[in-house]
């Protein structure tokens, strides 16, 4: 019997959203690959690093492995790359997969020994038939199949055992169409926008014993009627199957203005929802290409928002600081429209050009990234740094701002008075006392970002990089 142990990497000192410990929660895509992986061969462990450690202070791993697989995102990348090091010191094949792979395999193939692009539950068994015949090949391309595969559900149940999650997510779609400059989620998980079938969905809601889940896609709603009539017969599935979770998921303004799928998601036990606000200025949308929002209008906003309240569910809002055109006025704008509509939770990103997205070549033609020492820098790149220099405001004022949104959204008495807001508009003790939680557990990063942004500028690395490129702040 071989064993396979399968890393999620995290970085040490690292805070985002693995701190939001209300909806903590498992690894989804290594219990995939466990259960595509043959039992009757191979013995399969995991370490999640958010809770444990795969090397230690001093370099050390602490497991022994036949092989390795290590999934990571940009920001894990570096930490990735230290356990695959530790790996191969001790003579363990590593094989790498998930978003860092796929938009860096040249860089990602110097650390370990094997890459899968694209989803990986497709080649896995071959590729572990490879590495039992001593055949593994440097490169395997899963790409980006039709979602039948997930018919195979993921092992839930290897890593609750290990690490007792709260919560846990499930996939009902992936991919996306549209092409916000910003994001990777179209590279990573392909333009065709792909539906599990929704019988399939529905009985793996039935068989997981989580009451938490979270829907982990970008838009469980679907960008054409079609695709929102699929998602209307999940909710409705549910309502009519007596499944009733605490769930949440992603979506887009426009999922708030169906109230046939509002009513059923209510009553299937529908928290609330996250959608990518992103900003409030049509120009500012214009200029991140999100196409979405434009489609339904900054004006249409406010009655997703009553729609959501009025079912009982909460408003989880995204928002994006540090985009191109944004000014110091942005954040007082910002705040003022979150708690006008009773906005219950409020995270953001600070905006980051990802690898290889549109944003990300714009800014080295620019000439404006300030962490290009990579690998090591990849670390940066987790959306709670600035990691380019900004077009319409100083370093100082955009502190300034952060420090204004915080001041008015977090600390506990904002907390409580946003609170016993959610709860007059909602009227849903239950939702509101997520909403309050998650709000509670996001104070904690968003000091992080406050503090990594007090480091930049004391680092001088800002300036200097303004200097050195001629950069200069542009008219508002
Ligand atoms: S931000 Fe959302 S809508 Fe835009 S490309 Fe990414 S997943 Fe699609």
């Amino acid at each position: 019997m071989k064993k396979l142990v399968l890393i999620n990497p995290h970085p040490r000192g690292k805070h985002g959203e693995e701190d939001l410990r209300v909806i903590v929660q498992m690894p989804l895509n290594l219990a995939y690959i466990a259960a595509h992986t043959p039992r009757d061969r191979w013995e399969v462990d995991v370490i999640d690093e958010t809770m444990d450690e795969a090397v230690d202070g001093d370099g050390r791993l602490c497991f022994d492995a036949d092989l390795v697989g290590i999934t990571s995102l940009t920001c894990q990348a570096p930490r990735a790359y230290q356990i695959a090091r530790a790996c191969r010191a001790r003579g363990i094949p590593v094989v790498m997969g998930g978003p860092h792979a796929i938009t860096h395999f040249h860089e990602a193939a110097e650390f370990v020994d094997a890459i899968v692009v694209g989803e990986a539950e497709g080649v896995w068994s071959g590729l572990l038939a490879d590495f039992e015949r001593n055949g593994l090949r440097k490169i395997y391309d899963g790409g980006f199949p039709e979602l039948d595969y997930m018919r195979v559900w993921p092992d839930r149940e290897l890593l609750q055992s290990k690490y007792q999650y709260k919560y846990s997510s499930i996939v009902t779609t992936k991919g996306c169409p549209w092409r916000c400059e910003f994001c990777s989620v179209p590279m990573v998980q392909g333009k065709t926008y792909r539906e599990r079938s929704v019988e399939d969905v529905l009985d793996e809601m039935e068989a997981t014993p989580f009451r938490g889940l979270m829907f982990a896609e970008d838009n469980f709603y679907g960008y054409k009627p079609e695709s929102n009539e699929r998602a209307r017969q999940l909710f409705r599935g549910m309502v009519e199957r007596g499944i009733h979770k605490d769930w949440f998921g992603f979506t887009q303004f426009s999922t708030a203005h169906d109230l046939a799928a509002l009513k059923d998601m209510a009553v299937s036990g529908c928290l609330g929802f996250l959608i990518g606000m992103e900003s409030t200025d049509e120009a500012v949308l214009r200029k991140l290409r999100k196409g979405s929002n434009l489609k339904t209008g900054v004006e249409n906003y406010a009655s997703a928002i009553d729609n959501i309240h009025d079912h009982g569910m909460i408003v989880w809002a995204s928002v994006i600081f540090g985009a191109d055109l944004q000014t110091k006025d942005c954040f007082r704008a910002m705040t003022d429209y979150l708690l006008e509509h009773a906005v219950d939770v409020v995270t953001f990103g600070v905006h980051c050009p990802f690898p290889n997205t549109a944003l990300f070549q714009r800014m080295v033609q620019e000439k404006r990234l300030l962490r290009s020492n990579w690998p090591e820098d990849w670390i940066y790149y987790d959306s709670g740094h600035l990691t380019h220099t900004l077009s319409h405001m100083s370093l100082d004022e955009f502190i300034e701002g952060m420090e204004h949104v915080y001041k008015h959204l977090y600390g506990p008495e904002n907390l409580r008075r946003r609170f016993i807001e959610t709860l007059k508009r909602n009227g849903s003790r239950r939702t509101a006392m997520f909403a309050y939680k998650v709000g509670m557990d996001w104070d904690i990063v968003f000091q992080n970002v406050l503090k990594n942004l007090y480091a930049l500028r004391e680092s001088g690395m800002y300036q200097r990089v303004m200097r050195e490129n001629n950069l200069a702040v542009a008219a508002a």
